[in-house]
């Protein structure tokens, strides 16, 4: 007898679910059931529709029931519901939203790919106005879209910086509204640390986005919001992305596991607790195969993998579950930031000894008219130099750096394996020394206790203590812009001007990337000087840092000009 297989949800996992089991068994029933009015459509592209990058809201449908049918003989009914999942006689009840009617299905194996829904927080005061939206789906967005059009908006806040938050923002910019970011912690983007996300606070004050960390929203009105500080913030429309919550509801009431982190727990093979039910995508927690603990995952290529894996295993194919480390990238304006693995947030949560290395090499032959700077931070493990995680942003080539790093992780590399990695380099690609094998060469130096390193989130304190500060770079360089209390003394002329560098005190030196200061330090170290800390970033990093704090918190400058090249 042929399989009856339900899906519950038809987006990213459901759809994929759904399109591997044909491909394995051609005589199955496959049903899917959605409650909204499309499938197959693309989440990630929605904000896009904003600037009109996808110019019209229907190209982000990617397929419709009947080209289901057609295509894959599989069954698709929209705006249908499922509302209970019957274990015992293995049926699920739908509701058909449009009639009302409830009709009952049977199944030999159901996936459930329900997705997560954007939090709406009770506690904001008119957080149910009509001109307050989350963004989930194709109808969400045109009606965004069509809100802001129709009632001639020029101010529009988006609460929240993390993806979407980010992303939204950005096509908000380009579609010409003036748009303030709300973050109530202190940075946007957390999968980077916090020195890193300054980065991209500065790409997004220059690109014109008002951005404010630190504050939540109390009250939403009509055209005015206020903040928990007593802020008050022109908007016309709000736009909501603090977050998504696991719809969980079908799968609770259904006496299914639910994991620590809120999501549905499931096994290797994406089975619940219950072995003919799966569950995959952004309503299921994931085991992080780093810190050993489970961790939620809300992105599409997880989604898919799952999906897949779901499928296979109805039919025996085994698959091989070694854990996700969670990679992920974005573009935010002319830059993008690409991340995997633990950063040192959560390689100090998850107690692991770790060490970093940050490099901001030219991610071309610097001759190139193209060639930008790359910051690259990787977190590795200490002693073993296991690598952990990594953080790039650039205008060039983050998410590849990241991609090598992130395959790298997977198969437990170490520093040594990314300092032996083979990349391809042409000048206008890369360089000859990749910027992820200058990542692992630091980091060796550091592990082998070559050097040492302070980082340049110290920087301020080392200012404000008066700290012997050396900087290498050349006195051009310095008199456009150091630090306050720095001392100039040019790599070029260190050899002859050594006895000004005291021996009885820390001395900590930089340049602009901190590559010649760690030969200035090489060299004063074999003439005797054992009082040497590197500042890992040097000025163009402790420039960007400095200077989106300076500007959000109203601070006093520690340099006499920033200098971001
Ligand atoms: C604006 C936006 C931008 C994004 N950008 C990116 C990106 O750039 N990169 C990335 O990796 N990820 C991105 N994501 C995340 C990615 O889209 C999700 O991780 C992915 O879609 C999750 O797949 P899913 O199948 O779990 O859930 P979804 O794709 O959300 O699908 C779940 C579907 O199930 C339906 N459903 C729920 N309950 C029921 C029920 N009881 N009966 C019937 N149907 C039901 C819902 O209506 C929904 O359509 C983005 C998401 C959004 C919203």
């Amino acid at each position: 007898m042929s399989k009856r297989i339900l899906v519950v949800g038809g987006v990213a996992g459901g759809a994929s679910a759904a399109a591997r089991a044909r491909r394995l068994d051609e005589h199955a029933e496959i049903i899917v059931f959605e409650r909204g009015p499309h499938v197959s459509f693309s989440n990630c592209a929605l904000p896009y529709f904003l600037s009109r990058t996808v110019a019209d809201s229907a190209d982000l449908v990617m397929m419709d029931p009947a080209q289901f049918k057609k295509k894959y003989n599989i069954e698709v009914r929209t705006e249908n519901e499922v509302i209970a999942i019957n274990r015992e006689e293995k049926t699920v009840t739908v509701k058909n939203l449009p009639d009302g009617n409830e009709y009952k299905e049977t199944y030999d194996a159901l996936i459930l790919s329900p997705g997560g829904e954007p939090i709406l927080p009770g506690a904001i005061e008119g957080i149910r106005n009509d001109n307050v939206f989350g963004i989930r789906n194709v109808a969400d967005i045109a009606k965004l879209d069509a809100y802001i059009r129709d009632h001639k908006a020029e101010d529009i806040a988006v609460v929240g910086g993390g993806f979407i938050g980010c992303e939204i923002a950005e096509n908000l910019v380009h579609a010409g509204y003036k748009v303030t970011l709300i973050e109530a912690m202190d940075q946007v983007m957390t999968p980077f640390d916090y020195d890193m996300a300054q980065i991209l606070h500065k790409e997004m004050l220059d690109k014109g986005m008002t951005l404010i960390v630190k504050d939540g929203v109390k009250k939403i009105g009509s055209n005015v919001i206020e903040l928990s500080s007593g802020r008050q913030v022109k908007a016309d429309a709000v736009v909501m992305a603090v977050g998504i919550r696991p719809e969980t509801t079908l799968a609770k009431n259904a006496g299914l596991a639910i994991g620590e982190t809120g999501g549905i727990k499931v096994n290797a093979n994406f089975q619940t607790s219950d072995p003919s039910i799966y569950a995959v995508g952004d309503a299921i927690e994931v085991f992080n195969r780093l810190t050993c603990k489970p961790m939620r995952l809300a992105l599409a290529w997880p989604a898919q993998m799952e999906a897949r894996a779901a499928a296979d295993h109805i039919y025996g194919i085994r698959n091989q579950q070694k854990g996700f480390i969670g990679s992920s990238v974005i573009r935010i304006f002319s830059l993008l930031a690409a991340s995997t693995g633990l950063n040192e947030k959560a390689a100090k949560a998850a107690g692991i000894p770790f060490e970093i290395a940050y490099v901001i090499p030219s991610d071309k032959v610097s001759l190139m008219p193209d060639a930008h700077p790359i910051h690259v931070k990787l977190v590795f493990e200490t002693p073993t130099g296991r690598l952990l995680g990594a953080q790039a942003i650039g205008k060039g080539e983050a998410d590849r750096r990241i991609d090598v790093i992130a395959a790298l992780i997977s198969m437990d590399g170490t520093l040594e394996d990314l300092k032996n990695m083979e990349l391809c380099y042409a000048p206008v690609i890369s360089t000859a020394k990749d910027a992820v094998n200058m990542a692992a060469l630091v980091g060796l130096n550091l592990l082998h206790g070559v050097y040492r390193q302070v980082p340049l989130t110290n920087v301020r304190e080392l200012v404000e203590s008066n700290a012997c500060i050396v900087d290498v770079r050349e006195p051009g360089e310095y008199n456009a812009g150091h630090l306050l209390n720095a001392i100039n003394i040019p790599l070029s002329q260190l050899r002859q001007r050594m006895e000004e560098i005291p021996k009885d005190r820390p001395v900590y030196l930089h340049c602009r990337s901190s590559q010649r200061s760690y030969n200035a330090i090489m060299a004063l170290q074999h003439c005797g000087f054992d009082n040497l800390y590197n500042i890992a970033g040097s000025y163009l990093a402790i420039c960007l840092y400095e200077y989106p704090q300076d500007v959000l918190f109203n601070r006093e400058k520690i340099v006499t000009a920033y200098n971001f090249k």
